[in-house]
């Protein structure tokens, strides 16, 4: 109580401020305990002091305007999005730099500290534990410019020259590590309204390292690409990049070949402004004058385009189009052929279409493997870098979001478990008290999309498997009836609309149930594949030639559904991710019009929530990030106190009178003074561990060097 300290004291502060940052984060208040004027030089944020959403937010905003992008915090990297190149902040002497720093923790906050700090977890270990770095944030935040960078930076730092092997093969092997990049992004990252080169498609590669710590090769998985963005593209935003530049890059050949004339306008092109294998390019451009046949006409003649498609598509036309207008159904051994409606003949279009381009991006994600992954001879290492898809939520959600942001609580729950988890536990098990931290467990969450019995995921798989004709509306019901003991779903009383609302670790997300079960089947017309298979474009047919005994294999079995499939593929990523020491980066998106150098408090502030940015300082600075067994404790600051014990049952004393010298020495400076009253702010004891904080390692380093 403020009112038990005379005006003026240090007490009689700190108490109003406590007091008040109940009421009021924002305020004068502050300025008691942070000096506004230095906020820019915190360099990590369990530094700032008190940690609150508003003077995290406030220190990250004073260094964005001093043009400051990176800040620790605590376990974990910020990264502000500058929206504008920073000569020099990536140069090759900056890499050097931290490369060859002996401490490189000391340099100023950095990507490259991250990238730094991985790589010497591998160096001269027996058995070093693969690392992964993760790396996440909203769309247009800057995953994908941090993971290039980092891939740069081992690229240059992992291809020392003083290699022992042919220069050649190493320099080889990098560039087409690199050079994988663009290619993948050409065919997986498209302009959104949020981001102009947004990847459409999740990325995990790993960077493989042989005994002498160098670069030999690199392995990618990807994940759930956008395939609907093909047929279909939302308002304002486009179709994958590598349309555009085969458009533009195309010489006059090129389009005859196409039979596309220079000013032929594509309804899968919008906003159309814009090479590399001919049979990749007669794929795209058949795929893109799939886009432009017509249904609309109720007569039997040939739609417009369809002749171009098939040529390109090396299929003949009049099979492509009485796969498009007709049905094969099974009967038992009989087939019933059926013809379609107008709209479901559309619906076959863009289903080929779709088809054709995943199937496109999976074999060139293979042929891109194929060219970079070393033989597992040669390297035992990697440092895995993960560039997934960041939390969405758009006006309209649908099965995409619902798996992205699985995806991402999924992550959440890793970041979780790893650092905090793991830190509190670590203090129970050594004894000590720790008023627990408390943070966001989203383990709730994870159980309703993906949990059994009962989860979304599985009732829409139900769905699937009773192959009838979808209801939206019965299956809000049926998920109201069946999920509705779990918190974290809910639904508008008011509105009769098919949706449910689902309470996210970053926030609420309300998802539409129209379309979600048909994209979960994702059906495949037999017939379509069966036509694939005859193609007389080679690539197209090598494409489809085993897909055959893929389905003989499949015959009997239940079809595996979308969200299955992301379940399995993500769930062998956690487990990768799990036997690796994870490395976290948050990038911050912090305006969304991806202006230069603009800040905005409200958008940067929903992002620190979504990423418990404060929970992690928080443990971070309140906890004791540094731990030493008391034997090493001893062996290294023991002379300060003269202590030198080396029995198990006198280490402790020895710890302790160490500790009070230590402590003792600092009396006269006040800023330590309420430290020594409570030297539980400094520093711990547990069974066999002592937990010390940063300053306090830096008081006995300053009093060993004294010594
Ligand atoms: P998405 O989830 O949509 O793929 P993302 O997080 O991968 O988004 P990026 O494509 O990496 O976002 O970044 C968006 C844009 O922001 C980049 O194209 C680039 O212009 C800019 N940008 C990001 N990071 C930086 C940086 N460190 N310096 C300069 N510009 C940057
Ligand atoms: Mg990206």
């Amino acid at each position: 109580n403020k009112k038990n300290f005379p005006k003026g004291t240090i007490k009689y502060i700190l108490s109003y401020v406590n007091q008040s940052l109940n009421e009021s984060l924002d305020g004068e208040i502050q300025a008691f305990l942070i000096d506004e004027d230095q906020l820019h030089t915190y360099d990590d944020l369990t530094k700032v002091n008190p940690v609150t959403q508003t003077t995290v937010l406030k220190c990250l905003q004073a260094r964005y305007s001093m043009k400051v992008f990176y800040t620790h915090a605590g376990c974990t990297l910020v990264a502000l999005n500058p929206f504008q190149p920073i000569p020099d902040l990536y140069s090759l002497d900056v890499m050097k730099e931290y490369h060859c720093a002996p401490q490189p923790q000391e340099f100023k906050p950095h990507i490259f500290i991250v990238a730094e700090e991985a790589y010497r977890n591998l160096q001269g270990q027996m058995e070093p534990v693969n690392q992964s770095l993760v790396v996440s944030g909203e769309s247009g935040a800057g995953k994908t410019w941090t993971s290039r960078c980092l891939m740069k930076y081992y690229a240059t730092v992992a291809a020392s020259s003083s290699v022992v092997k042919s220069q050649d093969t190493v320099d080889r092997i990098e560039r087409r590590v690199l050079d994988s990049n663009p290619i993948m992004e050409a065919f997986g990252n498209a302009c959104t309204l949020r981001n102009n080169n947004s990847s459409r498609f999740g990325k995990y590669i790993q960077l493989q390292l042989d005994r002498s710590q160098l670069l030999v090769g690199a392995s990618v998985q990807t994940y759930l690409l956008e395939k609907t963005r093909v047929a279909c593209q939302p308002a304002k935003e486009r179709n994958f990049h590598i349309f555009y530049q085969m458009m533009k890059g195309a010489t006059d050949e090129q389009r005859k070949e196409w039979r596309m004339p220079k000013d032929q306008q594509f309804v899968w092109l919008p906003n159309h402004l814009i090479s590399f294998w001919c049979n990749v390019l007669q794929i795209l451009a058949g795929i893109l004058q799939f886009g432009n046949v017509n249904f609309s006409s109720a007569d039997e003649s040939q739609p417009c385009n369809i002749e171009e498609a098939a040529g390109l598509l090396g299929v003949p036309v009049d099979e492509l189009l009485a796969c498009l207008r007709v049905r094969t159904l099974k009967a038992g051994k009989q087939s019933v052929l059926k013809p379609c409606s107008q709209s479901e003949c559309s619906v076959r279009r863009d289903c080929l279409a779709k088809l054709i381009y995943a199937q496109l991006f999976e074999w060139l994600v293979t042929f891109i493997n194929n060219s970079i992954c070393a033989d597992n001879s040669i390297w035992c290492n990697f440092i895995g870098l993960l560039d997934v898809y960041g939390f969405e939520c758009f006006p309209v959600n649908n099965l995409e979001q619902l798996c992205i942001n699985y995806a991402n609580e999924k992550l959440q729950q890793h970041f979780v478990a790893h650092y905090l988890r793991a830190q509190q536990e670590e203090y129970v098990s050594e004894g000590l008290e720790w008023s627990f931290v408390k943070y966001q467990d989203n383990q709730n969450c994870l159980d309703l999309i993906e949990g059994s019995p009962t989860s979304i995921f599985s009732l829409l798989n139900e769905e699937c498997r009773l192959n009838r004709v979808s209801d939206a509306k019965k299956f809000r019901g049926r998920l109201e009836k069946e999920l509705c003991d779990n918190a974290n779903i809910s639904w508008d009383k008011y509105s009769q609309e098919a949706h449910f609302t689902v309470a996210h670790y970053a926030g609420k997300v309300n998802y539409q149930i129209d379309g979600m079960m048909e994209k979960n089947k994702d059906p495949v017309p037999r017939e379509l594949i069966a036509l694939l298979q005859k193609s007389e474009n080679p690539l197209l047919h090598q494409i489809f030639a085993d897909k055959d005994t893929e389905n003989a294999k499949s015959k009997g079995l239940s079809k595996v559904t979308v969200v299955s499939k992301f379940k399995n593929s993500l769930e062998s990523l956690m487990k990768i991710l799990h036997t690796t020491t994870p490395h976290y980066t948050r990038c911050i998106k912090p305006n969304p019009d991806c202006k230069p150098l603009t800040f905005q408090k409200e958008e940067v502030i929903i992002q620190l929530k979504a990423c418990g940015i404060v929970e992690t300082i928080h443990i971070s600075a309140a906890g004791f990030p540094i731990r030493i067994p008391f034997k090493s404790f001893i062996q290294r600051y023991g002379l300060i106190s003269k202590s030198s014990a080396f029995k198990t049952d006198s280490l402790r004393p020895a710890v302790d009178k160490l500790l009070r010298v230590v402590l003792q020495s600092q009396v006269l400076d006040p800023a330590c003074q309420r430290d020594s009253e409570t030297h539980s702010t400094l520093v711990h004891c547990g069974r066999t561990k002592v937990f010390l904080t940063q300053s306090m390692l830096e008081l006995l380093e300053d009093q060993r060097k004294k010594v």
